[in-house]
């Protein structure tokens, strides 16, 4: 098996350290580089010239998913390397322009959340909070655009698996030969990744169902029986199957007592619920724990054990 190297490259974000992975040989590879800050890339030099090789030696840059504090340096990268960029179609607009795609959702999610119970002030601020986060990227253009299925012809090859969820265009990285997955953010070892509410790409009026399509793109992974899986941030998962199913419950369970909430309670706004949930939740936090509650709402929909119910310019949800 090729080496993989795992580098941890720090964030000023509260999630820590994300892990970008090296892989070196003839065709030296990073998935992953991390934000654009100068520490984040000291670190990554430094380990990449500990390995015996220059930034200039890149050959390919692969990012897992349109989050920036993965795919910031790819454009630093690319400038010194002239690296070829792989990233999947349903990440390649919002990577391009992340400045218009906050846009989009800013026009999208404040009468959303309004309509959703949260009120007008609170809702003004949690759809304004990314703006700082630009400075952590460059806008990059990719090379090679990735769909399921696709193989990438590295040291080792990698097969790509499309795993919509946790954002749109996130993939996993498969490598037959090294029997380990690289999985982004989609699976990791202690933490469950956030269902982040967010609009289609093309169709920025559409929302996208994120969990309901998370929870599909785990039952896919749980076929890699065995497999290592390396995230984006923690340690390895030892074994991805167990894990994934793992996570399948917790979602499960955490559907379960929404709708149990809902009988008792009903009918709810998802802001209420948020409040049942959470108590307490600072305003920073009120676009994600609105993304936990509408994720699971979701899934309750469409499993018909819950309906909607509309109270003028406002949603109610009940338990059937
Ligand atoms: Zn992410
Ligand atoms: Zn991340």
């Amino acid at each position: 098996m090729s080496g993989i190297e795992r580098i941890r490259v720090p964030t000023p974000f509260g999630i820590g350290s994300v892990n970008c992975y090296f892989l070196p040989g003839d065709r030296p590879a990073l998935i992953d580089p991390g934000p654009a800050t100068e520490a984040a890339y000291a670190a990554l030099e430094g380990r990449v010239t500990a390995a015996g090789y220059e930034i200039a030696d890149i050959h390919d840059v692969l990012i897992t998913h349109e989050h920036m504090d993965h795919f910031g340096l790819v454009r630093r990268i690319n400038h010194q390397s002239g690296a070829r960029v792989h990233a999947h179609e349903k990440a390649v607009e919002v990577i391009a322009d992340q400045g218009r795609h906050f846009e989009h959702e800013r026009e999208f999610f404040g009468p959303y959340l309004r309509s959703m119970g949260v009120p007008e002030r609170v809702a003004t601020v949690a759809t304004e909070l990314p703006e700082p986060y630009l400075a952590f990227q460059e806008p990059v253009t990719v090379d090679n655009i990735l769909s399921d299925g696709d193989s990438i012809a590295l040291d080792p090859m990698i097969e790509v698996v499309h795993t919509p969820g946790h954002s749109p265009g996130s993939v996993c990285f498969y490598a037959p030969d090294g029997e380990w997955l690289l999985t982004g953010d989609h699976l990791l070892t202690d933490i469950t990744p956030n269902p982040a509410m967010t609009v289609q790409q093309g169709r920025p009026t559409k929302r996208v169902r994120a969990l309901p399509q998370y929870v599909d793109s785990l039952r896919a992974l749980t076929s890699y029986d065995g497999v290592v899986g390396h995230g984006g941030h923690r340690d390895p998962v030892s074994d991805v199957r167990p894990r994934a199913l793992e996570v399948i419950d917790h979602h499960e369970s955490r559907a379960n007592d929404m709708e149990s909430l809902l009988e008792a309670e009903g009918p709810l706004t998802a802001y209420e619920i948020m409040g049942n949930l959470f108590s307490d939740l600072p305003i920073t936090e009120v676009f994600l724990g609105m993304s936990e509650v509408v994720g699971h709402l979701d899934l309750l929909e469409d499993a018909a054990r819950i309906e909607n119910v509309p109270d003028g310019d406002i949603v109610r949800f009940r338990a059937i």
